[in-house]
């Protein structure tokens, strides 16, 4: 038996980062950034309004109300010929550049709305509602540093200023093959002991979650041959490989069959509970890491979280590795299998400014209706065997927090 931290140590070792590329803006959503992006000019890139008004020379409204004869309409769009003169107007849009003369906008709202002549009631501060070029991006700000990620507001920056691809990490392309000769496709007729496949199903979107790219190749018999060619096929376009089922010592178990003949795929038990069969190595002639995760269902996900995720994390250059942790006290005794590191499905909330925990499901790896109640997993460590209603605990939050 070996260690979580072993295992996970282990795996670590063998993945890095991926090779940078460049994609476009909205393929690079989710990425981590590997170039700084410098602005290459400022932003705004002019002076132009902030409100619907009228651009005036402040000077002009020194005393109120005054009537301003408008000389024309500049909307936002091309730079518009129109000069602002002492003691006249302009009608401005949003957006648009400030005409020459101008100085400041006064809102539509302090005005009568004049087209030919217009009533202003209020004067801004000089300078008012002018968006100054420059104001919000000098030209040469780094606006992006490397190692940053690229939520919608930060590719959404990329575009104003001017870049439609950016250097990033790219997704891990995961490939997930479920193994079992008892798997139908979901929604398939079940004959008798068939079973839907639910783990390739829950693992690819966890490897979405986890910020992949992933392929569900499906099921695959528990016929050695035909791993064995599904692996070989799916190798080309496979960053990582993720299999679930046939890694424990059952007689039909053809993964550790098929996976323990070939690369460097060791089979351990860790120390953690569920989960406790697992499989890791490379494969190939690029060495690509394969995780042969447990079949029970909640097995399989754990060992995601606690394996799988850090090491697509690592390869989309992306920290923290690790789900967020809290402390919260439980608010039902927890008990845990001694020597084992036990996750245990439970409910976190927030009662009285502090962070609770409720078990929301039995220990079962086949309890998948409770791990899907639940929306964090109490860590308890391998020599707590209880943890008393009242005491503290370590949650591992499950819900996505803007990745
Ligand atoms: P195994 O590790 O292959 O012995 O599988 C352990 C348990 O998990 C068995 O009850 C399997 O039927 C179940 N199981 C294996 N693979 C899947 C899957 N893809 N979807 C749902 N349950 C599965
Ligand atoms: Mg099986």
């Amino acid at each position: 038996m070996i260690g979580v931290d072993e295992h996970l140590a282990r795996v670590l070792s063998v993945v890095g980062p991926l090779a940078p590329l460049e994609f476009g803006l909205l393929d690079a959503h989710g990425c981590v950034l590997d170039e700084d992006v410098v602005a290459p000019a400022p932003l705004p890139g002019f002076d132009n309004s902030g409100m619907d008004g009228y651009a005036v020379r402040v000077a002009d409204l020194a005393t109120l109300p005054v009537v301003l004869p408008v000389v024309g309409d500049v909307a936002a769009g091309p730079a518009s010929p129109l000069r602002v003169q002492p003691g006249l107007c302009v009608r401005i849009m949003t957006g648009a550049a400030l005409p020459e003369g101008a100085d400041t906008v006064v809102p539509l709202e302090w005005t009568d709305g004049g087209v030919q002549h217009v009533r202003i009631d209020r004067a801004p501060e000089p300078g008012g509602y002018v968006r100054r070029a420059g104001e919000d991006v000098a030209a040469g700000e780094t606006v992006l540093a490397r190692g940053s990620h690229l939520g919608s507001a930060q590719i959404g920056l990329a575009a104003a200023v001017g870049r439609a691809r950016v250097l990033v990490r790219p997704r891990p392309r995961v490939v997930i093959v479920s193994t079992g000769s008892e798997l139908v496709e979901p929604g398939a007729a079940l004959g008798p002991g068939r079973i839907p496949d639910s783990n390739s199903i829950a693992l690819t979107a966890a490897a979405v979650e986890a910020g992949a790219q992933a392929y569900r190749v499906g099921i695959v018999p528990d016929d050695p041959a035909r791993l064995l060619d599904t692996l070989e096929d799916q190798l080309v376009r496979a960053d990582v490989l993720v299999t679930s089922g046939g890694v424990s010592v059952g007689a039909y178990d053809v993964v550790k069959e098929v996976l323990s003949r070939l690369g460097t795929v060791q089979f351990d038990s860790v120390a953690m509970q569920p989960g406790m069969p697992q499989a890791f190595g490379t494969l190939g002639p690029d060495s690509t890491p394969v995780f042969g995760l447990p079949g029970n269902p909640v097995s399989a996900l754990v060992s995601f979280e606690v394996f799988v995720r850090p090491a697509l994390r690592r390869m989309l250059g992306a920290e923290p590795l690790e789900r967020p942790r809290v402390s919260a006290v439980a608010t039902e005794a927890l008990t845990s299998t001694p020597g084992k590191r036990s996750y245990l499905r439970v409910r976190l909330a927030m009662r009285d400014g502090a962070y609770t925990a409720t078990p929301v499901s039995g220990s079962g790896s086949h309890l998948l209706a409770g791990l899907s109640r639940a929306n964090a997993f109490a860590v308890v460590p391998e020599d707590v065997e209880r943890v008393a209603a009242g005491e503290q605990v370590t949650v591992m939050l499950l819900e996505r927090r803007g990745r």
